[in-house]
């Protein structure tokens, strides 16, 4: 129960196109998160599958069943906003036996049972008489959870709803959540503008742009495997390094850097010219001190400057540019462990495995390697 099938799904507002042609299935039981820049398109998707929005062109399934016309009451969907939604006047009680108040096939006192069964999961029985002023945001965030749960529905829709907690809280909460859904079994799709929400908490993640679908995929495929650069930007943090520039011959040659390509990079960039490289910060090695001398630099080492250090604790994020580069071409991040020492204006040796290098075309963005 709860399979999802959305069809080459588009919904315009006027000149708008906010969902451009989707197409995602999703499985029963699946987290999926739906990921992307603010005004990606992703509240949309979520609003047509829940029936608060009707498609421009497409189709969406429930368990095979045409959902495009049905209103939300009828689709077996239960919706989490990141603004609660809960009602002032009603105790948590009230709230939460909302959910299951226009359900069919309980009884009054099975509706009450439900009621502190939910209350129970979430461990909020001692706040079912307060009202929902008397409430912290992370207590009012799991009474809106138990007003959802207690209707038993195929689908959770979640609309960025740790959105309005503070840090410490959210990323308690994206546990509790990940826990529940594995113990309720319910297919859920989750919609954050945060990559690491969408890393931690999804079986499969897709990540929208404009629209438009640009991958999906376990979090480690799109890691690993970004299908372009968009995706390779928006997931991982700090952010891929992308440095622009050209192939000529068997080299990458930036305005400040050169990097020889191994054969199977050469072989998949084939004839393009203008390529990106990418690569991650934790990908990013910076030598011990002092640098080796320029001579005894193997093929993917090279000096660069340290312009910022960021200390995190157990890591470092430190910024890097070219030598004598009077512009900001070629930067580089990296992430070092935090015991490793080292400070702004001091030159290091970065090496870069080739393993670890993404190449993507620079006029269309799409992953090449
Ligand atoms: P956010 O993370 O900011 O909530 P989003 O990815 O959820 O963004 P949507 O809310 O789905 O994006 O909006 C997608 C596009 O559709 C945006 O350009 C938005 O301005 C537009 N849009 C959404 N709802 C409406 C509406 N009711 N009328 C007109 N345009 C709309």
């Amino acid at each position: 129960m709860g399979r999802i099938r959305i069809q080459d799904l588009t919904k315009r507002f006027g000149d708008t196109v906010a969902v451009d042609r989707l197409d995602l299935d999703i499985a029963d039981s699946e987290f999926l998160v739906l990921v992307g820049p603010s005004g990606c398109g992703k509240s949309t998707t979520l609003r047509c599958l829940a029936g608060l929005e009707t498609p421009s062109a497409g189709d969406i399934y429930i368990d095979g069943d045409h959902m495009n016309y049905r209103v939300p009451q009828k689709r077996d969907i239960a919706m989490v906003f990141q603004d609660y939604a809960l009602y002032p006047h009603m105790t948590v009680r009230g709230n939460i036996k909302f959910g299951v108040e226009e359900e069919e096939g309980y009884t009054k006192a099975e509706r009450m049972e439900r009621v502190e069964e939910v209350a129970d999961l979430l461990g909020i029985t001692d706040l079912l008489g307060r009202k929902p002023a008397e409430l912290s945001g992370g207590q009012q965030q799991r009474v809106a959870l138990g007003r959802a749960i207690v209707r038993e529905p195929a689908v959770f829709l979640m609309d960025e709803p740790l959105a309005n907690l503070d840090a410490k809280l959210r990323s308690e909460m994206r546990t509790e959540l990940q826990q529940l859904q594995n113990q309720l079994d319910v297919t859920t799709v989750y919609v954050t503008h945060n990559q690491t929400e969408a890393m931690t908490m999804g079986d499969r993640i897709a990540v929208m742009r404009e629209g438009q679908l640009q991958q999906v995929g376990e979090p480690l495929e799109l890691y690993h495997a970004p299908a372009n650069q968009f995706v390779a930007g928006f997931i991982g943090e700090p952010m891929m390094n992308f440095v622009h520039g050209r192939r000529e011959g068997e080299t990458f040659a930036s305005d400040h850097l050169e990097y020889p390509l191994e054969r199977d990079i050469l072989s998949d960039v084939g004839e393009a010219r203008d390529i990106v490289l990418g690569v991650r910060p934790e990908d990013v090695a910076v030598g011990e001190q002092p640098p080796a001398a320029e001579a005894d630099l193997d093929d993917h080492e090279f000096r660069m400057d340290v312009s910022v250090v960021e200390p995190h604790g157990n890591q470092n994020v430190v910024h890097l540019s070219p030598p004598d580069a009077s512009d900001d071409h070629d930067v580089l991040q990296a992430v070092t462990e935090g015991m490793y020492v080292t400070s702004a204006g001091e030159s290091v040796v970065v090496a870069i495995e080739p393993d670890h290098v993404h190449v993507f075309d620079e006029a269309t963005g799409e992953a090449l390697h």
